[in-house]
């Protein structure tokens, strides 16, 4: 008998120790956040690390339904702080635990929500970067073709001709950079720019400056490159379209941006409506200051003070074809790297073709602007050059020119800026987090060197970069 009761005190014993055990065993909640802060839109996951727990309850806060599963993914649709309560439960009884999550406004709340206005260096940039990030966009450009102020013409010699924007204002390995591609020699070839044979016309007295002299000044200037066989567009076509073409919407001149509610409302001049969450606004300052586009609520008075103060040149780019190259690689007129200048289209490119070029900005431009039409600008410039040269300009001219006035272009209204002095927080500063601005408005790498070289405001890196730079500051 009393072998009996000492089974049984040791089944009683085993039994309580197995229920002690029971309670190490007891279920117990617990997960773990992949955020304590998100935006709305972003996918939390829950990592549940329970114990002993054979099912799970989630309360995630915002009225949503209960969720079972073990480590589940939620999303927030809108902005607030929310207690998560977790009940971890088996058949002896139920844990709970609870964590908050802030939930703030998502700079990008829906798909398809951002749109930006041009489709030039900038624009395209800016789509590039979004196209990166997987979040939509659509890209209004006023005119029929992409590219603003970079285009090209293939027809006129046997070598494409930048009707734009011709000089890399920066070392070759800067066009790496800016594509995000590693090393410092780019795929395409390019010619270090540094003409040695230049002409000095002041008062109409022509000289020759020495080839020390141009020497030097190259040594003390910003290294310059061109294409030696292509043109700014096909690197800006080549390397900033793929997936980003499809989304442009040509023919769709904004008129009107009204940022008064949640949604930034968009008009074209053909009355279509575009709503956006974030529109990147990438149009010249020219087109800022010619008050083409109409901004509900009105500009605040520091933006509109300094889109006046910012200097924007007018100007133009002549292009002549002669039978024989009379002319040296540049003529600057009045300064070296002055308003004006004459300069050998072809030099160093795989060319037969003599092209002569003519860069025309600020006010050297008003003698040309006073005349009638494009055919007396270049009688203008033939007459003048056969001053410098003997005659040889009419004598070589083979009368075919372009003339590419960029102030009379509605949509650029003038060539650029490279006015440092005037850029300021105004400029580029957002409306309300809703409307930002890229293009020349930005001036972030002004005084940085990038890749050894300077981004100067007004270049097509400087435009580049401002739209990557703005989609970080909108994403990010
Ligand atoms: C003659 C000339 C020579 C130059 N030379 C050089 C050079 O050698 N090297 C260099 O680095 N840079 C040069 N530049 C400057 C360079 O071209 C620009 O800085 C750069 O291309 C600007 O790009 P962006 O995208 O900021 O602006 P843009 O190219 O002007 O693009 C803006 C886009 O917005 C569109 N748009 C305008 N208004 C509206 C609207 N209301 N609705 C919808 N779309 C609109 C325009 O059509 C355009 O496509 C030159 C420019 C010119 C004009």
């Amino acid at each position: 008998m009393k072998n009996i009761n000492l089974i049984i005190l040791g089944l009683i014993t085993l039994f309580f120790s197995v229920s002690c055990g029971n309670e190490e065993t007891a279920v117990k909640a617990c997960f773990t956040t992949s955020v304590a802060e998100a935006n709305v839109g972003d996918e939390i996951t829950f990592t549940n690390c329970s114990g002993n727990a054979a099912s799970y309850t989630w309360d995630f806060g915002d009225n949503s339904s209960i969720a079972t599963d073990e480590s589940p993914k939620h999303i927030y649709t809108v902005a607030g702080e929310y207690i998560v309560k977790m009940e971890a439960a088996n058949d002896k009884g139920v844990n709970t635990t609870s964590q908050m999550i802030i939930v703030a406004e998502s700079p990008i709340s829906t798909a398809e929500n951002i749109i930006i206005v041009g489709a030039g260096a900038a624009g395209l940039a800016a789509a590039k970067k979004l196209e990166e990030k997987g979040i939509s966009y659509q890209i209004l450009e006023a005119t029929d073709k992409l590219g603003g102020r970079i285009q090209k013409n293939k027809n006129f010699a046997d070598f494409p001709i930048d009707l734009g924007a011709e000089w890399i204002h920066a070392d070759k390995s800067l066009l790496n950079y800016l594509i995000n591609q590693p090393g410092t020699e780019p795929n395409v070839e390019t010619v270090l720019y540094q003409p040695l044979d230049v002409k000095l016309v002041v008062d109409n007295n022509v000289s020759q400056i020495p080839t020390q002299e141009m020497v030097d000044y190259y040594a003390d200037y910003i290294t310059e490159y061109k294409f030696k066989n292509t043109t700014w567009f096909d690197f800006i076509n080549e390397n900033f379209t793929q997936n980003v073409a499809q989304n442009i919407v040509y023919n769709s001149k904004v008129t009107s941006i009204d940022y008064t509610g949640d949604q930034v409302v968009l008009t074209t001049e053909n009355g279509t409506e575009y709503q956006a969450a974030k529109v990147i606004l990438t149009v010249s300052v020219g087109v800022l200051k010619s008050n083409a586009i109409t901004f509900t609520p009105s500009l605040p008075a520091e933006k509109i003070a300094a889109i006046q103060a910012v200097e924007f040149l007018p100007g133009f780019k002549l292009f002549m074809k002669f039978s024989d190259q009379f002319y040296p690689d540049v003529i600057a007129i009045g300064e070296l790297g002055g308003e004006k200048s004459y300069y050998d289209v072809a030099y160093g490119k795989d060319a037969q073709d003599h092209v002569l070029g003519l860069l025309a900005i600020g006010n050297s431009t008003e003698e040309y602007y006073a005349l009638a039409n494009s055919d007396s600008i270049v009688s203008a410039v033939i007459q003048e050059l056969d001053g410098y040269f003997n005659g040889q300009a009419s004598q070589y001219y083979l009368g075919s020119y372009i003339y590419e006035n960029w102030t009379q272009q509605t949509y650029t209204q003038g060539t650029w800026t490279s006015d440092f002095e005037s850029s300021s927080d105004d400029l580029n500063a957002s409306l309300d987090d809703k409307v930002y601005f890229a293009g020349e408005t930005y001036n972030g790498y002004g005084f940085t060197p990038v890749q050894g070289s300077y981004i100067i405001r007004g270049s097509v890196q400087s435009a580049i970069l401002s739209g990557y730079d703005v989609v970080n500051e909108i994403t990010e």
